[in-house]
């Protein structure tokens, strides 16, 4: 019998960090929701409320479970506030923090220093070492990859990465964790982006390609995509979705990680992260969502 999960931090409130507080606090869990700032913690609650009561819109879950899911969710501005108590401290961390590799590194090593010894953590990266992460913590052995899909409270699946040293307690508490929250994991090994973005991001990135090199427009790409392979939402937009520095930043795991030149970021898509057009997420990346319906933004010379 594994250890089991009742309570957990999120560190970072973002589009990740949000949802995985919305699904574990509508799962009865305590959820303690961390950012660097107060005003993105307020942006945080208030997207979570509205996506509950779009949730109880659609009957998927009623008014009551809205309002006992909020109030499993606090928030705090210093990871500290985790661990005030060893008997109040969280069950799991996830950390969903910008992906960037020195940036989670030092809330590692920082949660090693204040966390007691029972603490599980994982980390949401999409695409960067649990391994290598795991190193970083004093407890490798209680190190997980848990790689939610966004949104969270609309995809199902989760991937559960094992680094070297996890041991079976871990992996075990972490699944369960995954199937208590109503999700289902597929295990992937340690290998830079895992399955999902090893399979999507490339195809995102050929895609810019395809609009850089003139095969396309913006909006050709996405229709094709759409019609000629039956997918929801055109790559493009989903980049958008992403976020295209995150998207960036998956590629450049992928060519560093496995050293193949199949993986090099298409330059376009760096001009875009450049120019802090990221997508959804600051209004502006693929498409302009300033505009409505949202403009392509892209310009051939
Ligand atoms: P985001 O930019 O929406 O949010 C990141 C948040 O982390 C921001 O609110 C930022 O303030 C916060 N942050 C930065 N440094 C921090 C620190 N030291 N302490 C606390 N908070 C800090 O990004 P996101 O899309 O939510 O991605 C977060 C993580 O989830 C990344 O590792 C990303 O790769 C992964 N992920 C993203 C997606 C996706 O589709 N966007 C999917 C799966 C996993």
């Amino acid at each position: 019998m594994s250890s089991e999960i009742k309570s957990i931090g999120v560190i970072g409130a973002g589009q990740m960090g949000s949802g995985i507080a919305h699904v574990a606090a509508l799962a009865g869990l305590e959820v303690t929701l961390i950012d660097t700032n107060s005003s993105t913690l307020d942006k945080a609650l208030a997207r979570i409320e509205k996506n509950m009561k779009r949730q109880v819109a659609k009957k998927l879950i009623n008014a009551d479970e809205l309002a006992a899911g909020m109030k499993l969710i606090s928030t705090a501005t210093d990871v500290k506030e985790l661990s005030l108590t060893e008997q109040d401290a969280p069950d799991l961390v996830i950390e969903a923090a910008t992906e960037k590799e020195a940036l989670k590194a030092t809330i590692f090593k920082d949660l090693s220093e204040i966390m007691p010894p029972k603490t599980i953590f994982a980390s949401n990266t999409s695409s960067i070492s649990i391994t290598r992460l795991a190193s970083n913590t004093d407890r490798p052995h209680k190190f997980v990859g848990i790689h939610f899909m966004n949104p969270v409270p609309v995809m199902a699946l989760v991937e559960l990465i094992r680094g070297i040293a996890t041991d079976d307690d871990t992996f075990d508490a972490a699944k369960a964790f995954i199937a208590r929250i109503g999700k289902s994991p597929v295990v992937s090994a340690d290998f830079p982006a895992f399955i999902v973005n090893r399979v999507l991001l490339p195809m995102i990135n050929e895609a810019v390609y395809a609009i850089h090199e003139g095969v396309g427009t913006v909006e050709s790409v996405d229709e094709a995509l759409k019609l000629g392979a039956n997918h929801p939402m055109g790559p493009l937009q989903l980049a958008d979705f992403i976020g295209l520095d995150t998207c960036l930043s998956i590629m450049h795991v992928l060519h560093e990680g496995l050293g193949d030149t199949k993986y090099r970021p298409c330059p376009l898509l760096v001009k875009y992260v450049e120019a802090g057009w990221y997508g959804r997420k600051t209004g502006k990346g693929f498409y302009d969502y300033n505009e409505t319906p949202p403009k392509p933004t892209h310009r051939q010379l």
